[in-house]
């Protein structure tokens, strides 16, 4: 018979085919560590989001209109990452603008980006 161990501790388990933990304690410990690392992630997530989205709003701001055009390097030195939007809409235009947000930005050129704020649903 195929020896099985413990998910949590590696001790070996006595029993049910179908067990995955020795004790109520390794079963609760192992769920509680997987959760804090899926915890873990969406904070980074979250943070990264919200500092994208703070940092379109100052650019906003700055300009005092709700529409405007402004350089792509002015965003990336204040630590905007690309990488990171919560959805992309396509405007009445045909464009496609990448939202953190109720912000999105469309780049425009090699070195522009335009702005826009949406309307809150
Ligand atoms: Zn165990």
């Amino acid at each position: 018979m195929e020896t099985r161990n413990c998910l949590e501790c590696s001790d070996r388990l006595i029993g049910r085919i179908d067990k995955k933990f020795c004790s109520d304690s390794c079963r609760t410990s192992y769920h509680n560590k997987n959760n804090g690392i899926e915890i873990q992630s969406i904070r980074f997530i979250d943070s990264r989001l919200k500092r994208n989205r703070k940092i379109l709003m100052d650019c906003f701001l700055e300009q005092n209109v709700f529409d405007s055009q402004i350089e792509l390097r002015k965003i990336l030195k204040k630590g905007f990452v690309f990488d990171f939007h919560t959805h992309i809409e396509k405007m009445p235009n045909g464009i496609e603008y990448q939202f953190c947000y109720e912000f999105g930005y469309s780049q425009l050129g090699e070195n522009q980006i335009h702005l826009i704020k949406q309307q809150p649903y």
